[in-house]
C-alpha cells in the first residue's frame, strides 16, 4: 500500500520545514513558525507533561513537539519541527498509522485511539499509546494533536509476566512431579498429567473436590492443623506423607509438599502442592527392614528382633509382675543330616522344623531362629514355671512325626533349655545364656528332653568350660591315655578281645571318666583329635597282644567312635592309616558304634560300613536299647556284634520285665544272626543268667575293670577258670 500522497509523506527537509506552505497543505495551515505564540497554550501542559505531546498539520509534519515527543525520537526541537511526523514511525507501522490518519482528517473534532511504535534516531523502540485529535478546525491549534503515553515498560512488564506465566505452566502441566492447586478451602483447581495419573482420576473429576475423596480413609484430615496453620501464615511449608485411594482402589504413599501462594501483603492466595509417589520406596524399606530383622531361610524373626521382643517382655514382667521364659532349642544329631543328606536337605529340614515349631507358638510369644540348628521361643504372660515347662514339652512334641526330606522320613528330636523369669530379675542379659547352660544339661540327659535352668548349674558350666580347656592341654601334655577292658566268651570264660575305653588322668583331680568329658570334646573339633588318638595307640596297642599259643586266633580291640567322627569324611583314611602303620589285621579291629550314629542316616552309615567291611573291619552296635533303634535298621545295618546295654543286665531294680526284655533282646539279635555282648557283668548271677541266655560275650567288672595297656599282657595270660 502507498501512503496517500508521496509527497505529504516524505519525511520534511529541514528547508521544507521552512515558511511556506507545501502544495498539499490547505490555505491556512499553521507553519512551524510563530508556534511558540500559537502553542502557548499548550506549551503549558506539554512542557511538564510526563506524555509525550506532538502536533502536526494535514501533511503531517511536525509543528509542536513537546520535551518528552523529542527525547523519545531521539533529536532537538530545531531538527524536529518541519519534518514529517511519520519519519518517527516503526516502519511496520507507517502503513496502518497513515490510514488511520487520512480517515482522522476527514472527521474534524474526532480523536482516534492507537498503539504506535517510534523509531528514534539512535534506533530506540518505544511504544505508546497514543490519541489523535483532529483539531485543526481549532483556530488555536490548527493541526493534529497527538498525545502518546509511553507503554514500553509496561509492555515489556506485561510481556515478561507472560513469558513467566507460560513456563510456569510448562513447569506446572509437563512437570513429571504430580502436583495440584487448591484454593483457600483446599479444593483442587488445578491438577497436572502427572498427579491424574499417579491417582487414576481425570482433571475434570478433581476440579473443584478437595482431597478427600482419594485419600486413603484414614488419612482424612492428617494434614488439617497444618493446612489452617498455613493460611494464618503461621507455616511457610509443610512436607508430610498420607495415602491415597487411587480411583482403581490401589494404595499408594505419596510424600506431600504443600507451599502457600502469597500476595505482596503475605495473604495467602492459593497452595500449591507437589507430590512424590513413595509406594515402592516404601515396599523397598519395608522389605529391607524385614531382612535385617528376619533370617531369610525359615522367614522367623531373628536374634535382633528377638532381644528387642524380650527386652520388652522383660520390662513388662518388671511392670505388671507374672513370669516370662526363655527357651533354647536345639535339634539333636543335626550336623548329621547336613553331612549325610546335603545342605539342601538340611535347609529343607530347618524350614520343616520351623513351620511344625510355629504352630505351635501362642500369639503372645515369639520365636526366632537364634542361628545353626537353634531356634529360641520367648513366652510371655506365664502365670507359673509350670506353663513354660508345658510350653517346653508342646516343641518337643511337635517334632515327634517324621519329616519328609527328599523323598523319606527322617526322625528329628531336639533338646530345650528353658529359664524362667520373674520381677526380681532385673537384668535380662543373661536368660539366653542360662537357657543355653540348661540346654546343655537337656543334652546330657539324652537327647529329646528340656531342663530347666536352676541357678546351680551355671557353677557347673563355668566349671565345664574350664575342663575343656583343661582337656586340650591335657591331650597336648600326654594325660590322656587308653585302658582296655577284657570282653570274655561266656561258654569258654576266655578272653576274645578288649574294649578301648579313654582316660584322663588329671593331675590334681585324679582319673576323669570318659562319660565326663568326651561329651565336651564332642562340643567341638576336639573329639576329632581324641577320637584319632584313640584309634591309633588301640590299634598299635593290639598288635602287640598274644594269646598263648594254645588258643586260637588274637584278641581284637572294639574302639568306640562317636558320632562326629562316624561322619568325619577322613575317617575311612584315617582307620587304614591306623591299622597300616600298626600292621593290625583288620579282622582284629571292631568299631563300636552306637545308635544315634545309624539311626537317621542309614543309607551313609551303611555305606561307611561297607566300605570299612570291605577291609575286614567289623561292627558293634554299643548301649544296644537306650536309644530309638528300629528293628529294620538294625537289619539293615546287620552289625556282627550287638552289646546289650548294662541297664538290662545289671537293672537298678531287677524286674520279671527286665528280664524277659533281656531275653527278648537276646533271642532277637540270635535270629538276626548276631553275636550278643553283655555289658556291665557285675556278679555271678548276672553271668549264669546271660549264660542260660545263651549271650555269648559279656564284659563287666566281675571279670575286669579296663586296664593299662601294660596290663593285658597279664589278663591275657590267666586261666579261664580264674574269671569267676
Ligand atoms: P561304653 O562304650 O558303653 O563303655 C562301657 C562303659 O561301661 C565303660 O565306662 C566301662 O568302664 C563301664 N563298665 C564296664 N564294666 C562295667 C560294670 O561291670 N559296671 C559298670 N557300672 N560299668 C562298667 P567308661 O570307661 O567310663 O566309658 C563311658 C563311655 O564313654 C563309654 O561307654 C563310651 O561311650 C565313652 N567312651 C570311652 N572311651 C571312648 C573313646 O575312646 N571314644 C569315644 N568316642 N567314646 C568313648
Ligand atoms: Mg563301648
Ligand atoms: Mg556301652
Amino acid at each position: 500500500m502507498t501512503p496517500p500522497d508521496d509527497r505529504a509523506l516524505e519525511p520534511a527537509s529541514k528547508d521544507a520545514s521552512a515558511p511556506g506552505p507545501s502544495d498539499t497543505e490547505p490555505a491556512g495551515a499553521s507553519a512551524p513558525d510563530g508556534a511558540a505564540e500559537r502553542f502557548a497554550a499548550l506549551e503549558q501542559v506539554g512542557q511538564r507533561s510526563s506524555d509525550l505531546m506532538i502536533v502536526i498539520d494535514r501533511a503531517g509534519r511536525v509543528i509542536y513537539a513537546n520535551p518528552v515527543a523529542l527525547a523519545t525520537f531521539g533529536i532537538s526541537l530545531e531538527e524536529g519541527l518541519g519534518t514529517n511526523a511519520f519519519k518517527y514511525l516503526h516502519p511496520d507501522d507507517v502503513e496502518r498509522v497513515v490510514l488511520r490518519f487520512i480517515e482522522l482528517l476527514g472527521t474534524p473534532g474526532a480523536s482516534i485511539r492507537d498503539t504506535v511504535r517510534t523509531l528514534a534516531e539512535g534506533g530506540e523502540v518505544h511504544e505508546l499509546e497514543i490519541v489523535s485529535t483532529n483539531s485543526i478546525d481549532n483556530a488555536a491549534v490548527g493541526g493534529i494533536i497527538i498525545n502518546g503515553h509511553d507503554v514500553t515498560e509496561h509492555r515489556q512488564y506485561v510481556e515478561r509476566l507472560r513469558e513467566h506465566e507460560e513456563r510456569f505452566r510448562l513447569a506446572f502441566e509437563g512437570n513429571m512431579a504430580p502436583m495440584i492447586f487448591t484454593d483457600l478451602e483446599d479444593r483442587v483447581i488445578a491438577a497436572n498429567d502427572a498427579f491424574c495419573k499417579m491417582i487414576g482420576f481425570s482433571e475434570e473429576e478433581l476440579l473443584g473436590k478437595d482431597s478427600a475423596p482419594f485419600t486413603y480413609p484414614e488419612d482424612v484430615g492428617i494434614t488439617e492443623e497444618s493446612y489452617r496453620r498455613m493460611v494464618k501464615g503461621e507455616l511457610g511449608q509443610s512436607r508430610y506423607v498420607k495415602r491415597y485411594l487411587r480411583k482403581d482402589g490401589r494404595i499408594i504413599y505419596v510424600e506431600v509438599s504443600r507451599s502457600p501462594a502469597r500476595d505482596a501483603e503475605g495473604h495467602t492466595l492459593y497452595f500449591v502442592i507437589s507430590e512424590r509417589d513413595i509406594t515402592e520406596e516404601r515396599v523397598l524399606t519395608e522389605e529391607l527392614s524385614h531382612q535385617a530383622l528376619h533370617d531369610p531361610l525359615t522367614e522367623l524373626p531373628n536374634r535382633l528382633l528377638f532381644d528387642d521382643r524380650l527386652k520388652q517382655a522383660h520390662a513388662r514382667v518388671l511392670r505388671q509382675g507374672g513370669l516370662g521364659a526363655v527357651l533354647l532349642l536345639d535339634l539333636d544329631d543335626f550336623k548329621g543330616v547336613n553331612d549325610s543328606l546335603g545342605h539342601l536337605a538340611g535347609d529343607q529340614m530347618l524350614r520343616a522344623v520351623a513351620g511344625r515349631l510355629q504352630q505351635v507358638t501362642r500369639d503372645s510369644d515369639t520365636l526366632c531362629r537364634f542361628g545353626g540348628d537353634e531356634f529360641l521361643y520367648l513366652a510371655e504372660g506365664l502365670h507359673t514355671p509350670g506353663e513354660a515347662e508345658q510350653v517346653a514339652a508342646r516343641l518337643i512334641e511337635s517334632l515327634a512325626a517324621p519329616f519328609l526330606i527328599g523323598g523319606s522320613y527322617v526322625e528329628q528330636h531336639s533338646s530345650i533349655g528353658v529359664v524362667v523369669w520373674d520381677a526380681t530379675r532385673t537384668d535380662n542379659d543373661e536368660f539366653v545364656q542360662e537357657a543355653d547352660v540348661a540346654l546343655y544339661e537337656a543334652k546330657r540327659e539324652g537327647k529329646g528332653h528340656y531342663v530347666v535352668f536352676t541357678p546351680s548349674m551355671h557353677q557347673q558350666a563355668i566349671s565345664r568350660f574350664a575342663l575343656t580347656q583343661e582337656l586340650r592341654h591335657a591331650f597336648a601334655a600326654g594325660e590322656i591315655s587308653m585302658h582296655y577292658q577284657p570282653i570274655l566268651n561266656l561258654a569258654t570264660s576266655e578272653i576274645e578281645g578288649f574294649e578301648a575305653l579313654m582316660r584322663w588322668r588329671h593331675p590334681q583331680r585324679g582319673l576323669i571318666a570318659p562319660s565326663v568329658f568326651i561329651p565336651l570334646a564332642e562340643q567341638s573339633e576336639l573329639i576329632l583329635d581324641l577320637g584319632s588318638f584313640a584309634l591309633r595307640e588301640s590299634v598299635a596297642a593290639a598288635s602287640s597282644w598274644r594269646l598263648p599259643a594254645s588258643k586260637k586266633g588274637q584278641p581284637y580291640v572294639t574302639v568306640n567312635l562317636s558320632a562326629h567322627q562316624f561322619h568325619d569324611p577322613s575317617l575311612v583314611t584315617m582307620v587304614e592309616g591306623a591299622l597300616a602303620l600298626s600292621g593290625l589285621a583288620p579282622e582284629r579291629l571292631v568299631l563300636e558304634i552306637t545308635e544315634s550314629v545309624t539311626l537317621l542316616y542309614v543309607a551313609e552309615t551303611m555305606s561307611v560300613m561297607e566300605h570299612l567291611g570291605r577291609l575286614g573291619i567289623s561292627f558293634a552296635l554299643d548301649d544296644f536299647g537306650t536309644g530309638f533303634s528300629s528293628l529294620s535298621y538294625l537289619a539293615l545295618l546287620h552289625p556282627r556284634i550287638i552289646k546289650i546295654d548294662q541297664s538290662f543286665v545289671s537293672p537298678v531294680l531287677q524286674s520279671l520285665r527286665h528280664d524277659d526284655l533281656l531275653e527278648a533282646i537276646v533271642s532277637l539279635g540270635h535270629k538276626l544272626n548276631m553275636t550278643m555282648l553283655a555289658e556291665g557283668i557285675e556278679t555271678t548271677e548276672q553271668l549264669a543268667r546271660l549264660r542260660s541266655l545263651g549271650c555269648e560275650l559279656g564284659q563287666g567288672f566281675l571279670f575286669s575293670a579296663a586296664v593299662p595297656a601294660e596290663d593285658v599282657a597279664e589278663l591275657l595270660a590267666r586261666s579261664p577258670d580264674s574269671w569267676g
